[in-house]
């Protein structure tokens, strides 16, 4: 049997430890296992207890979750000051690996949608985002791809009147020289690179939170595709432009998206030109859309034609307000767009580090006298993966 029914009062128990967790409540249910709120006999209060389902990939998959959480809390994070679930310890239950974790709150999704999905005011998206950078300062450092950062995986603390937060869910998570998988992300947070099938590094998780910081603004989804094509056609609407040429050339699903155009011809290169950009992105009608993925209905909020800096800008219809506020916040906005963009820059190699992105003025509230220019960060050594792969020469990343 490769699922438990879990009940109220039904008790986890580890026999190792002889720890006893008595099953209060089911906080979730997902196609890894269950969530379940239980009381922790032995230390006297609630815990968060992930049973996963007795299925060797699910398994496996959450063995490399603890073994990464194991390494984060107590390597890099013994003090608990990065914004990091804390996992309290694992066992088996009949052949179920149960993960107890420290209990939290509500997670972004809910708060977003509790609130109407009106959005947050940009004085909480900061408050937020701070959080979230600093947690993902420390995946960087460790090496760590987190591969699924979302609002769902957000969640306050449960600390009475306070907006903290912990990144959860390490259940997709990887190391950086170890990035086995091409279809990771939840699609509306997915990066470029990803959907193209190209090599790629911490730098996705930077445009995830590009993404979900949008989202915590709008109260939307900012790209709330139905396929990969679509979130293709819609980050290139709203951010103008393609993926890097050196991300095209050498991802492996380019050619589902883009047909290569004219090659440069004699003239061209007699002028000096270097190969310009010569890929086009392919029409509906060209494309065989990605089976099986599900309209999303409802979420086309916004107007098409709408680039990054109007839809935040012109959000003010949405919110009702007057036009002194509209006045006063216009400004504050500008900033906030300028970051967003650090953030989701198609580029990974331009797009902002947690370093780089915690000195920009949104978050520090230094006066904005203009587009924000990061100072260089640490940069990381290309990964040296399997020798034999295929090998970008400009990242530097093996396939
Ligand atoms: P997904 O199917 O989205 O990948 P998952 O299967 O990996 O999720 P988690 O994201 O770890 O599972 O947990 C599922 C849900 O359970 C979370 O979105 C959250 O609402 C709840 N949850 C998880 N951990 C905790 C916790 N420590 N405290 C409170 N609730 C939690
Ligand atoms: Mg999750
Ligand atoms: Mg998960």
């Amino acid at each position: 049997k490769s699922d438990l029914i879990l009940a109220v009062n039904d008790v986890l128990a580890n026999d190792q430890t002889h720890h006893r967790y008595i099953i209060k409540d089911l906080l979730g249910q997902g196609t890894f296992g269950q969530v379940a709120k239980c009381w922790s006999e032995d230390r006297d209060c609630f815990v968060a207890v992930k049973v996963i389902k007795n299925q060797p990939a699910y398994h496996q998959q959450a063995i490399v979750e603890v073994s990464i959480l194991d390494m984060l809390n107590s390597k890099f994070d013994p003090e608990d000051n990065h914004q990091i679930v804390r996992m309290i310890e694992h066992f088996y239950y009949q052949e179920h690996l149960c993960i107890v974790f420290e209990m939290l709150g509500v997670n972004l999704f809910e708060l977003l949608k509790a609130n109407n999905f009106k959005g947050f005011s940009l004085n909480l998206i900061r408050t937020f985002t701070k959080q979230i950078l600093k947690a993902l300062a420390l995946l960087r450092d460790a090496g760590i791809i987190h591969c699924d950062v979302k609002p769902e995986n957000i969640l306050l603390t449960t600390s009475p009147g306070s907006a903290e937060i912990k990144l959860i869910d390490f259940g997709s998570a990887c190391r950086e020289d170890r990035t086995v998988y091409s279809y990771i992300q939840s699609r509306f947070y997915r990066s470029p690179e990803v959907v193209l099938g190209h090599a790629y590094t911490t730098a996705i998780d930077m445009w995830s939170l590009g993404c979900v910081a949008a989202e915590l603004f709008l109260g939307l989804p900012l790209f709330p595709a139905q396929s990969q094509y679509d979130l293709l056609q819609r980050l290139m609407k709203v951010l103008g432009g393609k993926p890097p040429d050196f991300i095209l050339r050498y991802a492996k699903n380019t050619s589902k998206y883009f047909k290569i155009g004219r090659a440069p011809n004699e003239e061209s290169v007699l002028m000096g030109e270097r190969q310009h950009s010569s890929y086009q992105f392919l029409m509906p009608d060209d494309i065989r859309l990605r089976e099986n993925e599900a309209p999303v209905i409802g979420r086309h909020y916004f107007p098409e034609d709408w680039d990054l800096e109007k839809l935040i800008t012109s959000y003010h219809m949405k919110r009702g307000m007057s036009e002194e506020e509209i006045k006063r916040e216009s400004s504050r906005r500008l900033v906030f767009v300028d970051f967003l963009k650090g953030l989701v820059d198609m580029d990974p190699l331009k797009r902002w580090t947690p370093n780089q992105a915690e000195q920009h003025p949104f978050l520090t509230e230094a006066p904005f006298t203009g587009p924000f220019q990061p100072p260089q960060d640490v940069p990381r050594l290309p990964i040296r993966q399997v020798m034999n792969m295929d090998h970008n020469p400009v990242t530097g990343h093996w396939f």
